[in-house]
């Protein structure tokens, strides 16, 4: 299938590796040039240098935070006029609500909600003006299904949730979705940190607590980063205009629900 994204432009935040990365490259596949941004500059640059090799794209990597206003600025100046814009950052740190200061609060608020919501602003008009954009924000399975040890993520992830409901309905009619996809468990370093914490806490390795998690897992596996990407570009194709103010999840078939 012809995604019709060939010569359109993209912002990937976070897409030095992980499921930022399977978005930039799964995009630059379909002909599309990529601004992707990370904190290392000398993994960003290997990143970059990958994705052009593979695809022929313009990349250009603009390293540093994307929660600061100094970074979300240098990217915009690389791409002031993106078609396309995959918000993504770190996920906050697992742990104990009671450890958490408010400092720690407005950091998980700062990268995984208001982070996005600057991005959000600062490209949605030039998109209504031109008449086409696809807004992808990459949040959590956590929204539908909170994970005890990563409050910081259920909570900040769900302000996002909550903006991005109501804006969405304002900008469908000028050809601009904007959508969020929920990664269930992803195999990326994040997902392994996020063992690493539970084995300590259950008195197993890390990989125990993987396979462990894997074989009780639906699918019997997590999902690649590549799976991510197709579906995040086909969420941003000419093909899913139609789609806007929605929470998708990909998990494999881990969510318990029926709705
Ligand atoms: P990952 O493999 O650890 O990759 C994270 C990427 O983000 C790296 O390129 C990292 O590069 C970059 N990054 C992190 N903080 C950044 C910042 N402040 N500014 C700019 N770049 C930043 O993580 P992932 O698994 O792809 O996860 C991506 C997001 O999905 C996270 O928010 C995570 O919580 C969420 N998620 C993941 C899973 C999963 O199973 N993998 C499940 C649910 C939700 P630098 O370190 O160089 O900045």
């Amino acid at each position: 299938m012809d995604l019709g994204l060939k010569g359109r432009k993209a912002i990937v935040c976070a897409a030095s590796k992980g499921l930022g990365k399977g978005c930039a490259m799964a995009l630059a596949q379909e002909g599309v040039d990529v601004v992707i941004t990370a904190r290392h500059a000398d993994v960003l640059e290997a990143t970059a240098d990958e994705i052009r090799k593979a695809t022929g794209v313009k990349v250009t990597p603009v390293a540093g935070d994307i929660t600061t206003p100094e970074n979300r600025a240098a990217v915009l100046a690389a791409c002031p006029a993106p078609d396309i814009l995959v918000n993504n950052a770190g996920g906050p740190p697992p742990g104990n609500f009671r450890d958490w200061t408010r400092e720690d609060w407005i950091k998980a608020l700062d990268a995984n909600m208001l982070t996005a919501i600057e991005l959000i602003k600062a490209t949605v008009d030039g998109m209504i003006g031109r008449k086409f954009g696809r807004i992808v924000n990459i949040t959590s399975s956590s929204v539908k299904a909170p994970i005890d040890i990563l409050g910081l993520s259920n909570g900040a992830r769900s302000g996002l949730t909550g903006f991005v409901a109501g804006v969405a309905r304002t900008t469908a009619r000028h050809g601009v979705t904007i959508n969020n996809l929920l990664p269930g468990p992803f195999d990326t370093d994040r997902l392994r940190g996020t063992f690493a914490v539970r084995g300590k806490a259950n008195n197993r390795s890390a990989d125990e607590e993987k396979k462990l998690a894997a074989a009780s897992h639906p699918a019997g596996r997590f999902g690649t980063p590549e799976e991510f990407g197709a579906f995040c570009a086909f969420m941003c194709s000419v093909h899913a205009g139609y789609l806007s103010g929605q929470n998708i999840l990909l998990d494999g078939g881990q969510y318990p629900g029926t709705y």
